[in-house]
């Protein structure tokens, strides 16, 4: 497969995050339905320093690896326990005129998202990692109460400069889905912070080369936008990288056995209903959208999880 110059590669990135892949997920009726204007006040941090990391912490996640694969493969087990809200964001910034309606879905604004992480905080969120979800998932293994899992794609720079420090005052932490063709770019965020990230306590997972759709996959595709990416990731972290976002969050069941074959144990997609035969390849997130208030995030949590 061809890929287009770098000019036109940036213009398409910015056209990739503000994916019109919400409209067909279920999520544009509530989102549109729900819009609120927010209040900057509310973004205030108190010093309510939650005890969330003490209490992930104090339930330790097993290693996916030492998992049985029967567990792993019990699909019906799976969609039977209730699923953990997670949450995925794009850019934090400030609207600016140039920003599409649509594109405000994937742009949170600095206060909206503080005063969003300020809510889950103020209710008793606990931010779970990974492998503790693929752990309750896949085994039933305890969760600290009220578990929410906190995802950022695309490597933009404000999810280090902005999304990072807030997360910290809670004592949250994060899983960040990097596309590795913009590591170093102005506004993305470069292989130092990926690394700090994942050295902070974050999970780095793998999302493509430049955000093609998976579903348009052949030949040497695989290699380009999966096996490449996947592995500078791994020499960024020093890390294993075994969790995977579909780019758009489109999928198909083809995709699974090629994820699985390259080591990943499971992989996360936007609102569309999971596969009933691999639902760890097809694990639920919502786009908590920019027009969101702190209200309105957390009816949406309830609603779609
Ligand atoms: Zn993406």
């Amino acid at each position: 497969m061809k890929f287009p110059s770098a000019s036109l590669l940036l213009a398409a990135l910015s056209l990739a995050a503000c994916d019109s892949k919400v409209a067909t997920t279920g999520e544009t009726a509530t989102s549109s339905a729900t819009v609120e204007a927010v209040d900057p006040a509310a973004a205030e941090t108190s010093g309510t320093k939650a005890t969330a990391a003490d209490e992930a912490n104090a339930v330790p996640a097993p290693d996916p690896s030492t998992i049985p694969a029967a567990s792993a493969g019990n699909a019906a087990a799976i969609l039977a326990r209730p699923q953990v809200p997670i949450l995925c964001y794009h850019q934090i910034r400030d609207w600016t005129a140039r920003d599409s309606k649509g594109a405000k879905d994937y742009i949170v604004p600095i206060a909206a998202f503080k005063a969003q992480i300020k809510m889950l905080a103020d209710s008793g969120y606990h931010t779970v990692s990974p492998d503790q979800l693929y752990a309750y998932m896949t085994t039933g293994a305890k969760l600290p109460s009220k578990p929410i899992m906190l995802t950022f794609d695309d490597t933009d720079l404000d999810q280090f400069t902005i999304a990072r420090p807030t997360l910290d005052q809670y004592g949250y932490k994060a899983m960040y889905f990097v596309m590795t063709v913009s590591l170093g770019r102005p506004h993305y965020m470069t292989k130092a912070m990926v690394k700090q990230l994942s050295d902070e306590g974050n999970v780095i997972g793998s999302h493509t080369w430049d955000h093609h759709n998976v579903k348009k996959y052949q030949g040497k595709d695989w290699e380009t936008q999966i096996d490449k990416p996947t592995k500078t990731l791994e020499e960024i972290t020093g890390k294993k990288i075994t969790y995977f976002a579909y780019p758009f969050g489109l999928w198909n069941p083809q995709a699974f056995p090629e994820l699985k074959k390259r080591g990943f144990v499971a992989a996360f997609s936007l609102a569309e209903k999971r596969d009933q035969n691999d639902p760890l390849f097809t694990i639920r997130r919502i786009i908590a959208s920019g027009y969101w208030s702190p209200k309105t995030l957390r009816n949406n949590i309830v609603q779609s999880f």
